[in-house]
């Protein structure tokens, strides 16, 4: 059994076939998906999907991409959502300074408002992290005195931040993209991260396998980055399976959900 714990099958690229993507996640052993909200209407999708799908569960979130369009207010239109039982983290929010979709001043003003929403649901946080560690260390530590329920999903690095972070308790979240052949630097960080600390993402519908790159990517892939940890950590598929789903269903406190 694996978890998929960041993946976006609310969105338009599984119009067409979500049912048979969700079936195909369930007949690979992808027992639970958890589907991770961008902005207000992502997290009400999110949550019709947890309504409908047993192995579903969701988030509410803001990513930065969209942080342009964010105003307090934003955070009251999710009260309805706030005490469903499959809600299990806030996320995805962050700081994202390579792509810069979203000014930089909103972009903290949105990651900071549900950094403090995390901490008053008492709910893990799901941080997007491009270019902007700095700024997200800081603000973290703002509200944090530790990062025992923080998760830096599709994690890439660089090693000193992930240092600290892990001398903070931080958990990491892998995607496929540590199976691209170019992807030593990553590989590197997942040798050194104890599994303890990783967990199991695609990203869906983005970063595909090495075998079906540039393809939209689905949640029964999933154990394609639970095989490359294998080969990364010298150990089997099913040591990797066995610890990565306990973290999660820990992490996500999935079992009392
Ligand atoms: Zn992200
Ligand atoms: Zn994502």
């Amino acid at each position: 059994m694996l978890i998929d714990t960041h993946c976006h099958l609310d969105f338009s690229q599984f119009d067409s076939d979500r049912e048979a993507v969700i079936k195909r996640a369930t007949d690979n052993k992808i027992d639970y998906l958890i589907n991770i909200a961008t902005n207000i209407d992502s997290s009400f999708r999110s949550k019709d999907l947890a309504d409908k799908f047993s192995s579903i569960f969701f988030t509410i979130g803001y990513h930065p991409h969209y942080a342009d369009k964010f105003n307090k207010d934003d955070i009251g239109k999710l009260d309805s959502l706030v005490k469903n039982k499959k809600l299990v983290a806030i996320g995805e929010v962050g700081l994202d300074y390579y792509r810069n979709l979203s000014s930089r001043d909103k972009q903290k003003e949105a990651f900071r408002e549900f950094i403090r929403l995390a901490k008053k649901l008492n709910l893990p946080l799901i941080v997007h992290c491009r270019e902007s560690q700095i700024d997200i260390y800081n603000m973290l530590k703002d509200e944090f005195s530790d990062f025992g329920r923080v998760v830096f999903h599709c994690f890439s690095g660089p090693e000193d931040f992930m240092d600290r972070c892990l001398g903070l308790g931080a958990m990491f979240s892998f995607t496929a993209n540590i199976t691209y052949p170019q992807a030593t630097k990553l590989k590197t960080l997942a040798r050194k991260i104890p599994l303890e600390k990783i967990m199991i993402e695609t990203d869906s519908p983005y970063l595909a396998p090495q075998k079906f790159r540039g393809q939209r990517n689905e949640p029964s892939y999933a154990h394609f980055v639970a095989g490359e940890l294998a080969s990364i950590k010298n150990t089997t598929f099913e040591e990797i399976a066995a610890i990565t789903t306990q973290n999660a269903k820990r992490f996500f406190k999935l079992d009392e959900s």
